[in-house]
C-alpha cells in the first residue's frame, strides 16, 4: 500500500506542478488528496480561500474516469469550467442554463471518457436520466461542494442535497469527498450523517484568519461612520460594503461616490449586464469599492480585498464569517468592520416573525440571529467567539487583533437599568393594555414630553422620568443588549417590546444583568495599525 500511495503522491505532485503551476501543497491539501486518490471518503472543512478545489480536482486527474462535482453555484460553473479548460483540464458542466444540444455534447464527452471533471447542479441528481447517464460512464470521484447545504439546521439548506446520500449506495466503490467552508460542530456531524459517510476521514483546517481584524461599532450615522472608516484606514483600497436592501445599496454607493470614493452598486435588481460589468471592474481595477447585497461575493476570488464592511447585521455567524472571509485572501492585514445598532435587532426579529416558513424554520432563524447578536455584544475576544462557534478552541488570552482585545470594553452592572426598562414595559401592558416600541419606552424613561407621550398620557405613569441618569444613546444600548440577551423580545409588525420568560428573574431581582458600556466614540480608527 505504501508503494501505491507513493506513486499516487508523485502523480498528484506532478499534476500540481504541471497543470496548476504551483510549487507545493498547502495545509491539509496533500493529506486529503492522498486519502481520496487511494479511494477513501473524506469530509473537508476548510475556510474560504483555503484551497478546497484542488482537493477534488487533483484526485479527478489522477484517478481513472471523470470526477463528478456537485455544486449549487450554477452561476459560477461556466467560469470554473473555463478556468480549468484554460489550464488544459478537460472539464464540462450540465445545468439548467444550457439548451438540449449543449447538454448532449457534454454528455457524449462524458460517456466517451473525454472528461476529467463534470460539474452538476444537485437538482439534476433527482432525475433518473442523470443517474442513468452516470451509470453508463466511469466515475473517478464524487465531490460534494458546499456540503453544509445538506444540513437542515445550517443557514443555507437546500432540499436537493438530501438526495446525495444515494451516491454512496449506488456507487459504493467511488470515493466521495464533501467540502464546506462553513460548518459548526453540529452541522459537521449532521452533514456526515445525512450524506451517509460514516467511515469518511475528517480533515478540519483552522478557521482562523489571523490577518483579518474584526471590529463591530455601535451604529449612529452609518454612512458617515463608513466614510470616515474608509478615509482614515482604507483610502484607495478595494473592498466590499454589504447592505441588506437594494435601496440602501444604491444610496450608499451614491453617497460614497459623491464623497470622492469610487463605488459601484451590486444587487439582484440590476440587470445582468450591469452586474457583470461591475463585478469585472471590481476584479480588474485597483481600489474599487462594491456596495452590495449578499448576492455579491459567491466565488469571487480577488486576493487583495482590504476590507469588508457591514452596514446591516448579517442573519447568522456563518454568513458573517463567509462574507468577512472575502477580505485578505492574500494574507495581508485587512479589516472586517461592522456598524450595528438597536434597529438591526428589532428589524431582524420582526423579519423572522413575519417572514415565511414554519415554526421550526423561525426557531432556527432565531437561533442563528441569537448567535450573531452574542458575537456583537460580547465583551470578550471576537475571534475567540467566532472560532468557538466553529468548534475550535480559541486562545484564552485573546487574539490581539480585534476591537475587544485592542480596546477592552468596560462592563457595568445594568441590573437596575434593566429593571427600569422591563417595568416600563410591564406598566404599559398591565395598567394601560398597551405595547410600544423602543423609542417610546426610552422617551418615557427620560421623561420627555413628546407629542406621543402627551397623546397617551404617559407622563402620568409612575415610571415617567425615572431614567435621567443615562443618555438616550445609552438607553438604546440597554434595550439592544436586553434584546440580544433574550431578556426582552420584539413583537408584531411595529416592533413593540414585550417581556420574555427570562425577564421575570430580572424583575424579581433574582439575577444580575451585566452590560457592555456604550463607547462615547466608536473604536477609533487605526486601532490595529500599530500592532
Ligand atoms: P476555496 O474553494 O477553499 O475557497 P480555492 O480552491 O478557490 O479555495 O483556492 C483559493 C485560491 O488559492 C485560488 O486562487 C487557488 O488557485 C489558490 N491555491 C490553492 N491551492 C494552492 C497551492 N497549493 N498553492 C498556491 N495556490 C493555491
Ligand atoms: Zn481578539
Amino acid at each position: 500500500v505504501g508503494g501505491m500511495a507513493a506513486v499516487a503522491d508523485s502523480e498528484a505532485l506532478a499534476a500540481l506542478h504541471k497543470v496548476f503551476g504551483y510549487d507545493a501543497f498547502r495545509g491539509e491539501q496533500e493529506a486529503v488528496i492522498e486519502h481520496v486518490v487511494a479511494g477513501g471518503d473524506a469530509v473537508v472543512l476548510m475556510p474560504t480561500g483555503g484551497g478546497k478545489s484542488l482537493c477534488y480536482q487533483i484526485p479527478a486527474l489522477v484517478r481513472p474516469g471523470t470526477g463528478i462535482v456537485v455544486s449549487p453555484l450554477i452561476a459560477l460553473m461556466q467560469d470554473q469550467v473555463d478556468a480549468l479548460r484554460a489550464l488544459g483540464v478537460r472539464a464540462g458542466f450540465v445545468n439548467s442554463t444550457q439548451d438540449f444540444d449543449e447538454r448532449r455534447v457534454v454528455e457524449a464527452e462524458f460517456l466517451a471518457g473525454e472528461l476529467d471533471l463534470l460539474y452538476l447542479a444537485p437538482e439534476r441528481l433527482r432525475l433518473d436520466a442523470t443517474l442513468d447517464l452516470l451509470s453508463r460512464g466511469k466515475i473517478s470521484v464524487f465531490a460534494i461542494d458546499e456540503a453544509h447545504c445538506v444540513s437542515q439546521w445550517g443557514h443555507d439548506f437546500r432540499p436537493d442535497y438530501l438526495t446525495l446520500s444515494l451516491l454512496g449506495e449506488r456507487w459504493p466503490d467511488v470515493p466521495r469527498i464533501a467540502l464546506t467552508a462553513t460548518a459548526t460542530r453540529a452541522t459537521h456531524q449532521e452533514l456526515t450523517q445525512r450524506l451517509n459517510m460514516p467511515t469518511a476521514r475528517h480533515f478540519v483546517a483552522s478557521f482562523d484568519r489571523p490577518n483579518i481584524q474584526y471590529r463591530i461599532v455601535p451604529k449612529a450615522d452609518p454612512k458617515k461612520q463608513l466614510l470616515s472608516f474608509l478615509r482614515e484606514e482604507h483610502a484607495g483600497d478595494a473592498g466590499i460594503v454589504y447592505c441588506l436592501s437594494r435601496k440602501s445599496v444604491e444610496s450608499t454607493a451614491e453617497f460614497l461616490t459623491r464623497n470622492g470614493i469610487e463605488a459601484v452598486p451590486y444587487h439582484a435588481g440590476l440587470d445582468a449586464g450591469t452586474r457583470a460589468a461591475h463585478q469585472s471592474r471590481f476584479l480588474r481595477e485597483d481600489g474599487l469599492v462594491v456596495v452590495a447585497t449578499i448576492a455579491f461575493g459567491m466565488g469571487i476570488d480577488k486576493p487583495d480585498v482590504r476590507f469588508v464592511a457591514h452596514l446591516d447585521l448579517p442573519k447568522s455567524v456563518e454568513g458573517y464569517y463567509q462574507e468577512t472571509g472575502r477580505a485578505g485572501r492574500d494574507g495581508l492585514p485587512s479589516t472586517a468592520w461592522m456598524a450595528y445598532g438597536l434597529n438591526d435587532v428589532v428589524q431582524q426579529r420582526k423579519l423572522i416573525q413575519s417572514g415565511e416558513g414554519d415554526e421550526a424554520f423561525r426557531r432556527r432563524a432565531a437561533a442563528h440571529l441569537d448567535a450573531m447578536l452574542a458575537l456583537c455584544e460580547t465583551a470578550r475576544c471576537r475571534r475567540g467567539q467566532l472560532l468557538a462557534y466553529f468548534g475550535q478552541d480559541p486562545d484564552p488570552a485573546g487574539c490581539g487583533n480585534c476591537d475587544t482585545c485592542l480596546t477592552p470594553p468596560e462592563t457595568w452592572d445594568g441590573t437596575i437599568a434593566a429593571q427600569k426598562v422591563l417595568s416600563t414595559v410591564v406598566r404599559l401592558q398591565r395598567e394601560r393594555g398597551q405595547k410600544f416600541g423602543a423609542v417610546q419606552i426610552v422617551d418615557i424613561l427620560l421623561g420627555k414630553r413628546t407629542g406621543k407621550v402627551i397623546q397617551f398620557d404617559h407622563d402620568q405613569l409612575s415610571v415617567f422620568g425615572i431614567g435621567q441618569e443615562l443618555t438616550e444613546g445609552e438607553w438604546r444600548g440597554v434595550v439592544r443588549q436586553l434584546l440580544a440577551q433574550g431578556l426582552l423580545a420584539v413583537e408584531g409588525e411595529y416592533g413593540t417590546l414585550v417581556l420574555t420568560e427570562a425577564s421575570g428573574a430580572v424583575l424579581r431581582r433574582e439575577r444580575e444583568v451585566p452590560l457592555r458600556k456604550e463607547p462615547k466614540k466608536p473604536v477609533s480608527a487605526g486601532a490595529g495599525s500599530s500592532s
